[in-house]
Parts: C-alpha cells; sequence; structure tokens
C-alpha cells in the first residue's frame, strides 16, 4: 500500500489532486488527505477529495477570495508557510501533478525559504490523463515516439512566450497543448504556416473525467472552429493518435 511516512506537525505536503476524479489520486496522496490538519485547495482539484479529510481539519478555497478572486500565488505561498509555523499538518492540493503547470516548484522553493522543507507527492496530471479519458495514447508504437507538452497560455509571437512553434510543428511527436483553448485559433494557424498538414488529427477533451466530460475531433485545420464555445478546462491533442478520441467517458467501466 506504499510507504508515505506520517504527516509531521509543522511540514507541508503538496499532494497531486489528479484532472478532476479524485478516483484518480494517488494513495498516498488520499492519505496525506485523511492526516491533514489544514488543506490548501485549488479549484481543479478534486472537490470530492475533501469528504477524505478529517471532520476537525480547516479547508481554505484558495482559488477564491470572498470576492470571487483568484488568491495571488504570493499569498498562497505566505499561507503554507504560516500554517506550518504554527506546527500544523499543511496539505497543498492541486490539479493535476503540481510539477506540470502547476506553479509546484513556487511554493516548493518558498517553503525551503522559511526553513520548511515541503514533500512532494506526484501524481496523475491532465496531460496524459485527460487524453486517456478520450481514449487516446499520447504514445503509439509505431505510429509516434515521443509526445511535448505545451502551455497554451500565451498565444504565439507574443513577446512572452519561449516556445519554437516551428521546431514543434516539425518534431514528430504528439503535441499535447494544456491552457489552449482561448489561443486555439492562433496556435493552430501557427502550426499550419510551420508546415504542419492541416488533415493532421486533433482532438479537444474538455471537463476530463467529470460527468460531463466532452470531445471534439476534427482536423487540424478545423479544430478551433470545431472546438468554438467548448467550456474549460480542455486538453487538445494534435497527432495520428488523436484519431482514436472516442466519444464515451473511459473511466465508466471502472466504478
Ligand atoms: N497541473 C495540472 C495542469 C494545470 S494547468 C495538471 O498536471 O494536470 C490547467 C490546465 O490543465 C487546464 O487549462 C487544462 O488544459 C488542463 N486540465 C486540467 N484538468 C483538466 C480536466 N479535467 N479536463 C481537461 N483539461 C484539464
Amino acid at each position: 500500500m506504499g510507504t508515505l511516512a506520517p504527516l509531521l506537525p509543522g511540514s507541508v505536503t503538496l499532494v497531486a489532486g489528479g484532472p478532476g476524479d479524485a478516483g484518480l489520486m494517488t494513495v498516498a496522496g488520499r492519505a496525506a488527505v485523511e492526516q491533514a490538519d489544514v488543506l490548501l485547495v485549488d479549484h481543479l482539484a478534486p472537490q470530492e477529495a475533501l469528504a477524505w479529510a478529517r471532520p476537525d481539519a480547516e479547508v481554505l478555497d484558495v482559488a477564491k477570495l470572498p470576492r470571487g478572486r483568484t488568491t495571488p500565488q504570493e499569498r498562497i505561498n505566505e499561507l503554507l508557510v504560516e500554517h506550518a509555523r504554527a506546527g500544523r499538518r499543511v496539505v497543498r492540493l492541486k490539479g493535476g501533478d503540481g510539477f506540470v503547470f502547476g506553479r509546484g516548484m513556487e511554493e516548493v522553493l518558498a517553503c525551503a525559504d522559511a526553513g520548511i522543507e515541503a514533500r512532494v507527492l506526484p501524481g496523475v496530471s491532465s496531460a496524459v490523463a485527460v487524453p486517456a479519458l478520450a481514449g487516446i495514447p499520447v504514445t503509439h508504437r509505431g505510429v509516434v515516439h515521443g509526445f511535448s507538452v505545451l502551455s497554451g497560455h500565451v498565444p504565439p509571437g507574443h513577446p512572452t512566450c519561449t516556445l519554437d512553434y516551428a521546431a514543434l510543428a516539425r518534431s514528430g511527436t504528439t503535441l499535447v497543448l494544456l491552457m489552449g483553448v482561448a489561443n486555439l485559433a492562433a496556435i493552430t494557424a501557427e502550426l499550419l504556416g510551420h508546415g504542419m498538414p492541416p488533415a493532421t488529427p486533433a482532438a479537444v477533451v474538455a471537463r476530463g473525467g467529470h460527468p460531463d466530460q466532452e470531445v471534439r475531433v476534427a482536423h487540424l485545420a478545423d479544430i478551433a472552429t470545431a472546438a468554438a464555445g467548448i467550456a474549460p478546462p480542455a486538453v487538445t491533442v494534435i497527432g495520428e493518435v488523436a484519431a482514436f478520441a472516442t466519444p464515451t467517458r473511459q473511466l465508466e467501466e471502472t466504478r
């Protein structure tokens, strides 16, 4: 059943919440949630996992302040340190894996600066799991031997965009795009402009693992139009493997 050492008073543990369904959390992650004195929870973390917390545990929704604004990262870092210094067992429950576009290392470093060691419990990232929940393998023998995970948060050509889309277009890897719905038209245009074939299969999987999971499939040239109006969060897969997409949820049969 794993080897998770008990959480110590005055400690911080980063727990990977997985992509949405609490059943996709790790055994170690669940054990940490069960022991926590205080939990700082993101809005993409599986809310059902909070049912595992002790009845007297304090749950802080750090995705929202009372006025509905996102808690700044600096404040989250401070809260982790403050609660640990107060001698509590702190669990930071994040969506997916905290080290994949999850700002997890910023929290580890903030704790380290305060002399607190943060333990990291890795887990299931939406980058791999959300495609899988729609029947899409990110690699497939004889078809594609690698995958690239990209953030679409910043559009191509933006001064802060560090991605080399020319290289990505000819990488021969499956492209897995997170946070890419708003910029999907710009990103697909950029890939097409760099010579990616317009008929490359593509799929957008929204709310993966949730009861209202939705899958849209089209060629690269049409996927932005096909995905219009889809409600995030969503993962976009571009590459031959996207043709495996199934409209049904892959989780049902395991329940
Ligand atoms: N650390 C997270 C990713 C955080 S960035 C992880 O490892 O999964 C947030 C992005 O993750 C979203 O914009 C979306 O692209 C993706 N995502 C997270 N949960 C998802 C879900 N249930 N369905 C579809 N996409 C999801």
